[in-house]
């Protein structure tokens, strides 16, 4: 298959796969619900209104344009190419999240709904959603496991403090899947005047295609500033690959270019079950919270359990998209463990005075690696969040750094 300007025509199909991968697979209940979503998306993204608002709010809420960035002593420190970084981490509220959350709410907007329902793991996207409902005037009602809550202090009352309700949920192992479930009852009971907003590329279509198309004004801007900067387009790209929203939004741009596209996806501490969330690496093809994708999963098609330092990546699954392009060889995923992604996150630090995410981590652990292994040649990774939310985490597990040689 081609990978041209017409691809975003043609993937997804009218039903949301992305060849094999994609798809609705909710209760019959709720069919209707994200057909409507559905329905809703396809005519008012097409509206100049909705675009020119959306464009308004990136420049004066977000700060968007974020800028690329040349790393100039890090590249020196590692060897002849050159590291450049998409800037995300200079978004409002510190990632790229609030690209697709104040799409979500415009959405929401314009359908004249009053309540933004989601979960949140590690509360990264509760906090970005509850940022968009305070901006839209809606309500605001976050479903967080009670063992989240506990781990995440911070981000619960950043929640609170922008107006979100803040839903505990008590059953089973009190984290993600049980918040999963709980926020889709809720959403069940009152999908008339409330969406359902999805924090990466994944769920039942429509949502991998809205939360991308929310996002390609990342790899746009990229591919433009590049341009301008330098008179050519990169030789390599990377971002990392959690649910895969970020590095959906920043491929796009280069995915009709002779640009070699890598997604990092977490290896934890090592390839044994459990120890990773490589979804794409590790993983077989499955159905999983309403979509089929490539996933981390049981002989009886129970997913695994995942871990990764970095709370955004450690999902079982991944986008269907990224299934989708892996099959087809246009992006090359490749895997990056704690222990570089750490390397990474210190020499970022040290060499460019930018505190990374830990997620970001691993696509700046992907770009010194490709540097690493190229005579010449420049690569951009997505910096697609800051990294004062991983401080605490970071000292107590591996120190400040000061024991390290630069
Ligand atoms: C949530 C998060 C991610 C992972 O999510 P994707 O959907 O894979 O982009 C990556 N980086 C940061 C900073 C995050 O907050």
């Amino acid at each position: 298959m081609e990978f041209t300007p017409s691809y975003f025509r043609h993937y997804p199909d009218e039903k949301g796969f992305f060849g094999p991968f994609g798809g609705c697979y909710v209760p019959k209940e709720l069919e209707a619900a994200f057909e409507e979503v559905d329905e809703a998306y396809q005519t008012i993204c097409r509206s100049a209104q909705f675009i020119n608002e959306l464009r308004r709010i990136r420049r004066e809420f977000q700060g968007r344009p974020t800028p690329v960035y040349h790393c100039n002593r890090l590249s020196r420190k590692i060897g002849r190419c050159q590291i450049y970084l998409k800037r995300e981490d200079l978004n409002h509220t510190g990632a790229h999240k609030l690209n697709h959350c104040m799409g979500e709410g415009l959405l929401a907007h314009y359908m004249g709904k009053k309540r933004l329902i989601a979960e949140t793991g590690a509360g990264q996207h509760g906090v970005a959603l509850a940022t968009a409902a305070a901006y839209f005037g809606l309500e605001c009602e976050i479903h967080m496991g009670e063992v989240d809550i506990a781990k995440q202090a911070p981000n619960v009352a950043r929640m609170k403090i922008l107006g979100a309700n803040v839903v505990p949920v008590s059953r089973g192992l009190k984290t993600l899947k049980e918040a999963v479930d709980s926020a889709f009852e809720s959403y069940l009971n009152s999908y008339k005047e409330s969406i359902y907003c999805i924090g990466s590329v994944v769920g039942p279509h429509p949502f991998p295609m809205m939360v991308r198309d929310f996002q390609m004004v990342v790899g746009q801007e990229a591919r433009e500033q590049f341009l301008e900067m330098t008179g050519l387009l990169p030789d390599a790209v990377t971002a990392c690959v959690g649910g895969g929203s970020n590095s959906a939004g920043f491929f796009t741009g280069f995915l009709a270019d002779d640009v070699e596209i890598i997604g990092a996806e977490p290896l934890g501490t090592g390839p044994k079950i459990g120890c990773h969330a490589a979804s794409i690496t590790y993983g077989k093809p499955g159905i999983l919270h309403g979509f089929n994708s490539m996933m981390l999963q049981d002989d009886q098609g129970e997913p695994l359990p995942v871990y990764s330092n970095a709370s955004g990546l450690d999902y079982p699954s991944v986008g269907p998209e990224h299934a989708f392009w892996a099959s087809q060889g246009r992006v090359h995923y490749q895997t990056v463990s704690d222990d570089e992604a750490v390397e990474a996150f210190f020499n970022l630090s040290r060499y460019e005075g930018i505190i990374p995410a830990l997620e970001s981590s691993h696509a700046i652990a992907a770009a010194i690696r490709w540097a690493r292994s190229h005579q010449s040649g420049a690569i951009i990774a997505n910096c697609s969040g800051r990294g004062d939310k991983d401080l605490d985490y970071v000292l107590e597990r591996y120190g400040d750094g000061s024991d390290r040689l630069f």
